[in-house]
């Protein structure tokens, strides 16, 4: 896939071009996105907002503990307006990295895609912050239930035939670490989920927790595990102004996801924005994807809560605000359409 990277030389403003190295091994095979409504060309990604949720859920307390904000109906009306406006705004791909542990539900989202001009894309992992539920401390290698681990199963199923009964295929990974580190269980997710990129070379995005710089360890870990650095997005690294950190994961060759534009409750956006122009400006724009991490409902933080405590949580506010206020600040657009499309394009695409 023929692409050039366009760096921005310090202080003076002016582009300088060069061939990157080849990414991911993937030479000369042809190259294809799954998404909601199957297969596209990378050439047809375009605007991409690789780090978003379209519903998060809890279908356990729906049932027990009914949310009167949850509405599958209107939720749904809701999504395709939401995503319809972000077309007319010239995004044209979703990521949506809603995985077991958060809900996912791909039927319902699926009714959503059939009806947007945004590709959307399902993405596969398990999300926990410590401990995986009962049924894995059960069945696993070595354990009462001894058999190949059932993590390692799902995420490959998902990738390769379709998740659950439909043939909507993944095509993202997504682990996290929070907090409490790499626990046990948070290293069997990250060991399935390697696994899981050998087999297919679906890129791994991370929930990383950067007060504690724990991007770095998920970066080792993965490696170690053999996936390329540049197959992995250090997810969240935005909430850090720590460019040593945020240069260090990115000189080791991995992506870093700017990802939580609006969510002014965790860092206001006139300091996220300033962190990523000071990259920009030192020519890091081809290791940069940006997102809000948003969601057109969630049962953790729900709309109404949003509305009051987080109203640029949204996912218009880079077409909206964010890419305005790095014009206004000399970005050129090729570092834009690098992060926006040339970044999203070459991590998405995965041999046919
Ligand atoms: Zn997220």
């Amino acid at each position: 896939m023929p692409f050039v990277v366009v760096t921005r030389a310090p202080m003076t403003g002016r582009m300088s071009v060069r061939s990157p190295k080849p990414v991911g091994g993937k030479g000369g095979q042809v190259e294809i996105v799954h998404t909601f409504r199957g297969p596209i060309q990378p050439e047809d990604v375009g605007s991409t907002l690789i780090h978003e949720h379209i519903f998060v859920r809890n279908p356990e307390l729906e049932t027990s503990l009914p949310d009167a904000e949850w509405n599958p109906d209107e939720a749904v009306e809701f999504a395709v307006r939401g995503l319809t406006e972000l077309h007319a705004l010239g995004i044209r791909t979703v990521v949506d990295l809603t995985v077991p542990g958060l809900g996912r539900d791909v039927s319902l989202v699926a009714e959503v895609a059939a009806r947007v001009p945004i590709n959307l894309i399902a993405s596969t992992g398990w999300y926990t912050p410590n401990v995986l539920p009962t049924f894995f401390q059960f069945h696993g290698p070595g354990r009462v239930i001894d058999r190949v681990d059932p993590l390692i199963e799902l995420f490959i199923r998902d990738l390769t035939e379709g998740i659950g009964v439909t043939r909507i295929r993944a095509g993202m990974l997504k682990v996290m670490a929070d907090v409490d580190g790499i626990t046990p269980d948070v290293a069997r997710v990250m060991t399935a989920a390697a696994m899981a990129y050998s087999a297919t070379g679906v890129p791994i995005t991370t929930h990383s927790h950067p007060a504690s710089r724990n991007g770095l360890m998920q970066q080792t870990f993965l490696c170690q595990r053999g996936v390329p650095p540049d197959r992995i997005i250090i997810g969240h690294s935005g909430d850090s102004e720590d460019l040593d950190y945020l240069r260090e994961l990115m000189d080791n060759g991995s992506m870093i996801g700017m990802d939580r534009f609006g969510m002014e409750h965790v860092l206001p956006d006139d300091r996220r924005i300033r962190t990523l122009v000071a990259l920009l400006e030192q020519g890091y724009a081809n290791r940069i994807v940006i997102s809000h991490d948003a969601a057109f409902y969630s049962h953790v933080t729900p709309p109404s809560w949003r509305a009051h405590a987080a109203p640029k949580w949204r996912m218009d506010t880079i077409s909206r605000s964010i890419l305005p206020a790095l014009r206004n600040a000399g970005v050129p657009d090729d570092a834009i359409d690098q992060m926006l499309v040339d970044n999203p394009r070459r991590l998405l695409a995965v041999a046919a």
